[in-house]
């Protein structure tokens, strides 16, 4: 064969070889897998045993030296290497900070004048890098990787034996061409996969309830919040219609997944709504839901995105508020009114009041002013836990001793019932705050007197135990026991609530506000005690109040 035809045979063969690759390159998404192939082909192609490529770092902070002048070309990294160990890579440094092109990186192309001072510039930092390799590199190419006038990187190649000739580097750059096409999809492809991870992570870690339905309102996607709402799993619920996963009550509102004749407003905006989910144990959650149409490229309606917010507490917060007012102004406006009555009385210029009828009327306001002072420091207290949290005044509290007084001052307030006090003789001083402790036993006291109408035993006692929340440690159990109308087993979970009052009868006619057990449980709470309370119908309530013993270390 002559020479020129040898040559087509080589130059055949060689494109041959290109396709090859380039169809096996745009089949690689993986990044460094691509790289590797791209390194490894392009040394093949020219008989290279060594190379490298680095390409320029994607979102990667700007450098600046010490003088905080920035680094040219700083961002360039080393991302596949062929022919070298690892140890060496540190040496290729002048490499990477190279770029002694002035203008568009891209101009470098069909610029025989720029191409010229690139190689030069090339071959000089090549001998860099030989001087702390302390061997020769040989003839070195660099092939920079252009996608639509971006340089994306630069594939370097080393050769000892024969130079590179114009055909290798024209041969070359043609595939860098190709290389750089699939590294660029690459790219593309890895960033999509990353904001795809990064949305799918937000949607599945955030508090609000998610949920992507088809056109045909099936579910695709919901969110582990949304599921945990739901009291389902993830598995149970994709791919069934909307309507039987998301099983609203009391609708205010457009619930798309309801109504299927709402698709064509849908289209125009998002649509919201307001509903129950009931929950297996009889309670529910107040959700807020949008609905919010997401389309295709072509305009088509793609996806609709469920929002489900959890509004329970805004509901609570609501529903307390209105109870706020109604009981406090009833239990405010109470003893204001008597107080008036029997100032005015008192103080009427055409009547002369014997001196035990007066005395009887002041101490009416007398004590109808320690209620009202009484229910404003309640409030108060009630304010300061929500806060956050109750500030105690330590020492060391003799918890008999408090007891006692507190008992005696409750005898001379009482005939119907009788009050025990049966303490062991060993009970432990604890480190509490006496004043709130006092709290709690006056609030425990006031309940089993004012829930005990037919009279009866209220005794209190009390014993020291090992504590089950701190091995080793001791803890004072404390009980206030009556015999008077109990609790129902369905009031029990709701007791220590904000404004709870019973449902009985005697809730008409007795005073309070239902925060007695609220503060005597956050008291407990802040001395890392623990309270429970075993009741039944009729037959009487127990409170028990256990205490650290040894509460400061
Ligand atoms: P106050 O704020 O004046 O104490 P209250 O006594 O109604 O008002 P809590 O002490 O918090 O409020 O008690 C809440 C509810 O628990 C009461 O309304 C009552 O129904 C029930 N309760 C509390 N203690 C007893 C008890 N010893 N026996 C029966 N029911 C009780
Ligand atoms: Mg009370």
């Amino acid at each position: 064969m002559d020479a020129p035809s040898l040559m087509a045979a080589y130059q055949l063969r060689q494109r041959e070889y290109l396709l090859r690759i380039t169809r096996a390159m745009n089949s690689r998404l993986d990044l460094p897998s691509l790289l590797r192939l791209i390194l490894a082909s392009a040394a093949e192609l020219v008989a290279a045993p060594a190379g490298l490529i680095v390409l320029y770092e994607e979102d990667e902070p700007v450098e600046f030296d010490e003088s905080g002048t920035r680094l040219e070309g700083g961002r360039l990294r080393i991302r596949a290497y062929y022919g070298f160990s690892r140890q060496l890579l540190p040496t290729f440094r002048p490499l990477l900070e190279f770029w002694p092109v002035p203008g568009s990186r891209a101009e470098l192309q069909d610029n025989e004048a720029l191409l010229d001072r690139y190689r030069y510039e090339l071959e000089e930092r090549v001998r860099e890098v030989e001087a702390h390799l302390g061997r020769p590199l040989g003839q070195v190419i660099g092939l920079p990787l252009v996608f639509e006038e971006e340089l994306l990187g630069i594939i370097y190649l080393f050769r000892t034996g024969s130079a590179f000739t114009h055909l290798d580097w024209e041969f070359l750059q043609g595939f860098a061409d190709q290389a750089a096409i699939a590294v660029r999809n690459a790219r593309l492809y890895q960033q999509l996969a990353r904001e795809r991870g990064r949305l799918a992570a937000i949607i599945d870690n955030s508090i609000n309830g998610f949920l992507i339905l088809t056109p045909g309102r099936r579910v695709e996607v919901i969110n582990q919040a949304l599921a945990a709402m739901l009291g389902l799993s993830k598995e149970e619920v994709v791919g069934r219609p909307c309507d039987q996963v998301l099983r609203l009550q009391n609708v205010a509102g457009d619930n798309l997944c309801d109504e299927p004749d709402l698709l064509p407003r849908l289209l125009e905006s998002p649509l919201r709504c307001e509903g129950d989910i009931p929950r297996p144990d009889g309670s529910h959650i107040s959700v807020a839901v949008t609905y919010t149409p997401l389309f295709d490229e072509r305009g088509r309606l793609a996806n609709i995105i469920g929002n489900v917010v959890d509004i329970t507490p805004f509901r609570e917060e609501e529903e307390i508020k209105s109870t706020f007012v109604s009981i406090i102004s009833h239990e405010l406006k109470t003893p204001v009114a008597i107080i008036k009555g029997y100032a005015q009385t008192l103080a009427r210029p055409d009547a002369e009041w014997d001196p035990e009828t007066a005395r009887q009327g002041l101490q009416v306001i007398e004590e109808e002013a320690d209620r009202l002072e009484t229910l404003i420091d309640t409030l108060l207290d009630v304010s300061r836990i929500q806060a956050g949290g109750l500030k105690l005044d330590l020492a060391e509290v003799d918890l008999a001793r408090l007891l006692e007084r507190i008992v005696a001052a409750y005898r001379t307030q009482t005939e119907r019932h009788c009050i025990e006090l049966d303490l062991p003789p060993d009970l432990p001083v604890i480190v509490g705050d006496e004043e709130r402790l006092r709290q709690v036993f006056t609030n425990l006291l006031s309940n089993a007197i004012k829930y005990s109408p037919e009279g009866g035993t209220i005794r209190i006692g009390g014993w020291v135990e090992e504590d089950p929340r701190r091995p080793g440690r001791q803890r004072a159990v404390i009980y206030v026991a009556d015999q008077g109308i109990g609790i129902p087993e369905s009031e029990l979970p709701h007791i220590f609530d904000r404004f709870y009052r019973g449902d009985t009868g005697l809730r008409r006619r007795t005073s309070g506000v239902g925060l007695g057990l609220y503060l005597v449980h956050a008291i407990v709470e802040a001395h890392q005690g623990e309270i429970w309370i075993r009741s039944e119908v009729g037959k009487g309530t127990t409170v028990f109040v256990a205490l650290p013993v040894d509460e400061r270390e």
